[in-house]
């Protein structure tokens, strides 16, 4: 076995899946926590939601509202 991929691995490394908060279906989103509670995410980034059509946006979110919100790693936007 050999020794690959990036050593930027830390504790803070966790990984939050996105769900619809209206239908509760997966985005099949997820978003790599970065550490840094003032990171931008998604930034300009729209999804829509493969299970009801709608169309989800994150607008000036920080990465501290979706770690106050989240829940069992899961996030409903
Ligand atoms: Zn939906």
């Amino acid at each position: 076995m050999g020794k690959r991929g990036s050593s930027k691995l830390t504790r803070e490394n966790k990984t939050i899946d996105l769900y619809c908060k209206r239908c509760r279906k997966s985005l099949h989103v997820a978003y790599e926590l970065t550490g840094d509670m003032e990171s931008p995410v998604l930034l300009n980034i729209t999804m829509k939601c493969t299970c009801c059509t709608r169309v989800v946006t994150f607008k000036n979110y920080k990465e501290r509202q979706i770690v106050e919100r989240m829940k069992n790693d899961k996030y409903y936007i």
